[in-house]
């Protein structure tokens, strides 16, 4: 019924009433007419009666039976509706009858009978059986007339219903819905008006709707003008971006030149101020270029062209990392960059770890540059279900502290807590917001509880699918199980952190949070069977630092060969001769990482014999320094006079002669010329930009069958999309710029071949 139309509906309903009034009428009829037709019979059986027993008294009163059965057939041969006459005596006793009603149905008839009375003397009875199939057919027929009349009347009285429902009702509601339905869908002209014969509540509802007409006329308008207001600030921000993105690059090129030259600079013989200023230029143009990224970064994520790669990393290698990347600038300040990863937790997952890296850069950069005093602490928790993992990563300082009512506003772009404080720091006020716009891009979140004056928390949810990477093959496989150490410091969230990841590789740790605490369970224990096998101390600690407390130790005889882990912040804090004096004893730099930390563990306990001190940083190996002729060609496409100065000045030093093209053309014919080691292309050159010069270098290599020249390309664009053109253009590496000299001289020794590479120093 939901989907019919109303007129359907009524039709429905008045057909029923039809049926059940014709129902009702004929029932009434038919009860009627039999009724009547009773009455009609009995008033006939009464008349016979009386007629045939004053015609046949005389017989009656002498038992005639001959002439009372001859009466009688002849009053049955009369009357066909007749079927049966019985006359009985005084006693009941039948005298005579004449014919039959036992071939007809007990429906069919009826029976009655009537005393035989004369001047009040009764003479006997007579019964009479009367057929009423024919009555029976009148009655029936008369109710099929009924019904019939029945029908036509509530048929005709339908109809006219039905014509004033559509007039009356149907009509204005259907004019008022095609309205409204114009109204809706933004069509304006105004329909007719409503008939004169219209309803009150019908006008009423029609002048409702011309409000609404006008209403959503009205919101179309603000809508189409918003609309408007919202293309015309998407272009301008469009444009904004693409200004953003373009200035960023052609910023870059010439910061390449300041930064390259200073460095360049620095590698001559300066005086002292001479080094002070180009060390300051070469400092200025790292912070400019800084800000420049982060500006890049931030007007590619609202141009919505930030593009997230998705590849499996190791997690607590990449927080590790970036603790590596902030210990240097946080010891200077004297606070401690400390780091806990839940064991439980999965290694390797999915995602964008250089985008990962980077908030977690901002995040902890932060507490670094706004703590003067105590430590940051990076932890990383969460549960895996269904290979995903819920991480939490808090970034907890006891810094300068945000207030309150500036907790929500850090987040937004160029905003920063604006205080005599805040103003001594560097930075642009962009971190935090292209962090949460990154996180926002991985499905993560990042919020911020702060006390003023006491320290923040940065509480990073980032949900990542755990990924079954084979867990990095332990080379120095040493079992510690059972074996106990003893860890001193003074810092009790190094000890919890030390006692958990000790933990994990089965050894039973005990700690002390002073020096004298460790001497004194280090004399509790000399003797026992509960001896430590190695003690992991901190340098830096109040009332004695590591080496004394290592001294200490070492005069205790018990003591003379326990292996001993110094963890330091600061390179060189204990001397080579007082290193070998001591003996059995490593130094290593904080932030220690877990597997350098095993495979300093391994080495002590695996020989548990004097080990040489050992530098805890494996410096990057320079080759020796031993000057060769050039035996390495490479061919430069750069138009920048200053980039072309800055990649020759660089490569000066090592046995690379440098040819250098100003545009494309003039590369593929250099190339050609020339047959290099390795081309350096730049991507925006006149004439012919880079990628369509490497196709034309390898179009010409193929031709020629030359084997195949590693073709690294120089370019300031960072976009995902810009290096797969460039890959498919036939370029094997990148170099962003402003280059780098060791990045420039790392991406040539990688391609070239080695033992053409006699490179002297960096
Ligand atoms: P900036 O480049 O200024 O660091 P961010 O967006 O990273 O920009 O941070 C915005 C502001 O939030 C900072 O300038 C600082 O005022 C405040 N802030 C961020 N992290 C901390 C923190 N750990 N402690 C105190 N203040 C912080």
């Amino acid at each position: 019924m939901k989907r019919t139309g109303i007129l359907f509906q009524i039709v429905l309903s008045l057909s029923l009433a039809a049926f059940l009034v014709a129902v009702a009428i004929a029932e009434l009829a038919r009860r009627y007419e039999t009724r009547n037709l009773q009455a009609q019979l009995k008033e006939q059986a009464e008349l016979t009666i009386s007629l045939l027993s004053g015609l046949m008294l005389e017989s009656i009163i002498v038992e005639d039976v001959p002439v009372l059965e001859t009466g009688l057939t002849e009053a049955i041969a009369r009357n066909p509706k007749l079927l049966h006459i019985e006359i009985r005596g005084m006693d009941g006793n039948p005298i005579a009858a004449a014919g039959s009603a036992r071939d007809v149905s007990a429906d069919d008839f009826v029976t009655y009978d009537r005393p035989i009375v004369l001047d009040g003397f009764d003479f006997g009875q007579m019964v009479v059986t009367w057929s009423t199939r024919e009555g029976q057919a009148l009655v029936r027929d008369k109710v099929r007339q009924t019904i019939m009349w029945t029908v036509v009347a509530v048929a005709v009285l339908s109809l006219l219903v039905l014509l004033l429902i559509h007039q009356l009702a149907l009509r204005p509601l259907n004019m008022i819905h095609q309205r409204m339905s114009d109204a809706i869908t933004g069509f304006t002209s105004r329909r007719d008006r409503l008939p004169w014969f219209a309803s009150r509540e019908f006008r009423a509802l029609n002048f409702s709707v011309s409000v609404l007409e006008d209403t959503f006329g009205e919101r179309d308008e603000r809508e189409f003008a918003l609309e408007e207001a919202r293309k015309s600030a998407d272009i301008a921000n469009q444009a904004k971006s693409e200004f953003l993105a373009n200035m960023s690059h052609e910023i870059r090129t010439p910061m390449n030149g300041v930064i390259g030259m200073a460095e360049l600079i620095l590698e001559t013989d300066l005086d002292e101020d001479q080094t002070m200023y180009a060390e300051t230029i070469s400092k200025s143009g790292s912070a400019l270029l800084t800000i420049i990224n982060d500006i890049l970064n931030f007007s590619k994520i609202e141009a919505g062209k930030m593009e997230l790669d998705r590849s499996p990393f190791n997690l607590q290698t990449a927080i590790e990392d970036v603790v590596t990347l902030l210990s240097p600038k946080a010891a200077e300040k004297n606070v401690e960059v400390t780091m806990r990863y839940d064991p439980e937790l999965p290694e390797s997952f999915e995602g964008d770890v250089g985008r990962i890296r980077q908030i977690l850069t901002n995040i902890a950069g932060n507490a670094v540059k706004f703590t003067n005093d105590g430590y940051v602490y990076i932890e990383v928790s969460g549960h895996t279900a269904g290979g995903y993992s819920d991480l939490r990563i808090s970034v907890t300082d006891t810094g300068a502290g945000i207030p309150q009512d500036r907790l929500e506003g850090i987040f937004n772009a160029f905003e920063q807590v604006d205080g005599a404080a805040t103003r001594n720091y560097e930075g642009t006020g962009l971190g935090l917001a292209i962090s949460t716009r990154l996180l926002a891009l991985m499905g993560g979140r990042v919020s911020v509880t702060s006390e003023l004056g006491k320290g923040s928390v940065f509480v990073i949810d980032l949900p990542l699918k755990a990924c079954a990477m084979q867990k990095e093959t332990r080379q120095n496989a040493v079992t510690f199980d059972g074996l106990r150490a003893l860890v001193v410091d003074d810092l009790e969230l190094n000890r919890i952190i030390l006692n958990e990841r000790l933990g994990t590789w089965g050894i039973q740790t005990t700690v002390a949070g002073s020096a004298p605490e460790a001497l004194e369970l280090l004399e509790a224990r000399k003797s026992g069977t509960d001896k430590f096998d190695i003690i992991l101390q901190d340098f830096q600690m109040p009332d004695m630092d590591g080496r004394q407390l290592a001294e200490s130790i070492r005069s205790m005889p018990e003591y003379k060969r326990l292996p001993i882990v110094i963890l330091s912040s600061v390179e060189n804090t204990i001397d080579q001769a007082t290193r070998e004096r001591l003996g059995n004893c490593e130094i290593a730099l904080k932030p220690v990482r877990a597997s350098q930390l095993r495979t300093v563990l391994s080495r002590m306990l695996a020989t548990n014999a004097p080990s040489k001190p050992s530098a805890p940083q494996v410096s990057r190996s320079a080759p020796s320094a031993t000057s060769v002729a050039p035996s390495v060609k490479l061919l430069l496409a750069e138009d920048n006079k200053t980039n072309q100065l800055v990649v020759t000045r660089m490569l000066k030093a090592a046995p690379i002669e440098v040819i250098v093209a100003t545009n494309g053309v003039e590369a593929v014919d250099e190339y050609k010329a020339h047959r290099p080691d390795i081309v350096l292309m730049d991507m925006m050159m006149p004439l012919k930009d880079g990628i369509e010069a490497t196709f034309d270098i390898r179009a010409f290599e193929e031709e020629a069958g030359w084997s195949r020249c590693p073709v690294v390309a120089l370019t300031a664009n960072a976009l995902q999309s810009h290096r797969d053109q460039c890959l498919s253009a036939g370029m094997d590496d990148f170099l962003s710029k402003p280059i780098n000299k060791q990045a420039l001289l790392d991406a040539v020794s990688k391609w070239v071949d080695h033992d053409q590479m006699k490179m002297t120093g960096t």
